[in-house]
């Protein structure tokens, strides 16, 4: 968080975070799938305070023409902020922030799509932050991957997406607002599952200071939080097709 301030907030009182959870605990997580009638996939998904909604075009032609790649897809990805997101109006269009949070998303969206199924053609995926509370970017990719499958994007797995922090010394899953910009360290993990198993580490960034040894058990906690979010994430896509399966089955 560009904002990060050193200052003597106390983030841990009595063991406790300021929102009474665990360390090692997520903030509630609300996901719904196919929320926009035009798009291909779509997903509305809430982080704690975070509410953001993602939505899948393509596989498509891809515009203007010079950007096809002949062997395979070519993968956009926009990481949006509303301006009335954040408490301090965000003025509207891409900063050197939302161009890296989109690079790097991108990076992690393009291990898990099948691009090599279709050429010339181009999968765009845009994330739109309705408000933000201190790891939008997760959320966002957690959405994005959700809305991907809702589009029917043929995939090699999932991306699960949350961030660790440390504050007061101590790690802490999935931080919010405080815990990011009172904090000592932030590091948003995403990672690729495939299989119900994490393959691998699809995003990694950090900043602030952690110990080597702080940073193993950082990326367990991560895992572990990453695994809860891909159950939910796997929960609201049966919910959507399951019952639409069942619907299907009762109208004939
Ligand atoms: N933020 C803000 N204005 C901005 C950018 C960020 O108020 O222009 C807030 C917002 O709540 C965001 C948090 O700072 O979620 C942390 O931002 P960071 O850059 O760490 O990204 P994030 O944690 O949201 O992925």
């Amino acid at each position: 968080d560009v904002n990060r301030v050193e200052s003597e907030m106390q983030l841990i009182v009595d063991g406790k975070r300021l929102d009474g959870r665990a360390f090692d605990e997520l903030r509630p997580i609300k996901i719904k799938v196919g929320v926009l009638k035009r798009a291909d996939g779509s997903c509305y998904l809430e982080m704690g305070r975070n509410k953001v909604v993602a939505a899948v075009y393509g596989p498509r032609e891809v515009h203007p023409r010079h950007l096809q790649d002949p062997v395979q897809a070519v993968v956009r990805y926009r990481y949006n902020m509303a301006p009335f997101s954040v408490e301090e109006r965000k003025r509207p269009g891409p900063d050197r922030r939302s161009v890296e949070i989109s690079k790097v998303s991108r990076e992690a969206i393009e291990a898990v799509v099948m691009k090599e199924l279709f050429p010339r053609s181009g999968i765009d995926v845009f994330v739109e932050v309705l408000q933000a509370d201190a790891g939008s970017r997760t959320a966002c990719l957690n959405a994005a991957s959700v809305a991907l499958v809702d589009a029917g994007v043929p995939m090699r797995g999932m991306i699960s997406s949350v961030a660790v922090a440390k504050v007061d010394d101590v790690l802490v899953l999935d931080p919010m607002k405080e815990e990011d910009n009172y904090g000592q360290a932030d590091i948003p993990f995403a990672f690729f599952i495939r299989n119900d198993k994490i393959e691998s580490i699809a995003l990694l960034q950090m900043d602030g200071r952690v110990s080597t040894d702080e940073f193993k058990q950082a990326l367990e906690m991560a895992k572990k939080g990453a695994m809860e979010i891909y159950k939910m994430q796997k929960e609201a896509i049966k919910a959507k097709y399951v019952v639409e399966q069942e619907e299907e089955v009762d109208e004939s």
